[in-house]
């Protein structure tokens, strides 16, 4: 049995063929760039980047019964991604599949199924060239946190601010501070039955973001804390008798 995690890299790649300042930045896709950068990590076994257009999606049961982690970027093309497939993915990550959503992946179906809320926020991408960002990290113990300065700094992001309907977090491990004066909760944790999501805010694909270390460090981190945690033995769910101690 492999050490290291599984992660498929699940980018809706639609940006990439259309907008030529996004082919410029991301040659390849925004998805090969964090996949790339995943797959020389220590403890991460092996990476597979998909995406929309490939067959089933890129979320067949083939590669869902050998995923540990999805990473999910989407933006445009939310839609397409079929209820069966989003089902597909909530449900995997109720029965331990970790889930990194990035960005406007706020809004894709698996991330809106399992907060259960709109999921809306409010959004600026300043006359194209953004503003600067500063995230800072609000829980400097959190294994997400692990190794990144006490700030982060992006020089040009689009936006994102409060309010984020979302489920109040398990754990919040950044807020983002905007050049604008507006906040956002920027790193969010939550546990879904036996799994994880970790949403990530930082990526648009007009902006080289994913070609910064640091977000990638984060990303790498979410990662490996949204792994799955494997019981050992034991019933997790259903009926279970003999009780351990005698009843009567
Ligand atoms: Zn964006």
């Amino acid at each position: 049995m492999s050490t290291g995690i599984r992660v498929t890299v699940w980018n809706e790649g639609v940006h990439e063929k259309e907008l030529p300042r996004c082919k410029e930045l991301y040659p390849d896709g925004m998805g090969r760039a964090i996949g790339r950068y995943l797959e020389k990590q220590p403890g991460i076994a092996s990476v597979r980047c998909v995406e929309l257009d490939d067959p089933d999606q890129g979320l067949s049961d083939d590669i869902l019964d050998t995923t540990d982690v999805m990473t999910w970027w989407g933006h445009c093309a939310h839609d397409r991604v079929t209820d069966e497939n989003a089902a597909k993915v909530q449900d995997r990550v109720l029965n331990g599949m970790g889930l990194v959503v990035l960005h406007s992946g706020h809004m894709s179906k698996p991330f809106r199924r399992l907060m259960g809320t709109g999921c809306m926020l409010k959004w600026r991408e300043w006359r194209g060239v953004g503003e600067r960002e500063r995230l800072w990290v609000v829980d400097p113990a959190h294994p997400i946190a692990d190794g990144i300065p006490e700030y982060i700094e992006i020089p040009h992001a689009e936006m994102y601010g409060e309010h984020f309907d979302v489920p109040q977090p398990d754990q919040l491990v950044f807020i983002s501070w905007f050049q604008g004066g507006d906040v956002f909760r920027s790193g969010c944790c939550w546990h879904r039955g036996l799994g994880k999501v970790f949403y990530f805010r930082p990526g648009h694909e007009t902006f080289p973001i994913y070609h910064q270390e640091e977000v990638l460090e984060v990303i790498r981190n979410g990662a490996k804390w949204a792994a799955p945690t494997r019981v050992r033995g034991g019933v997790q769910r259903g009926n279970i008798e003999p009780p351990l101690e005698q009843i009567s």
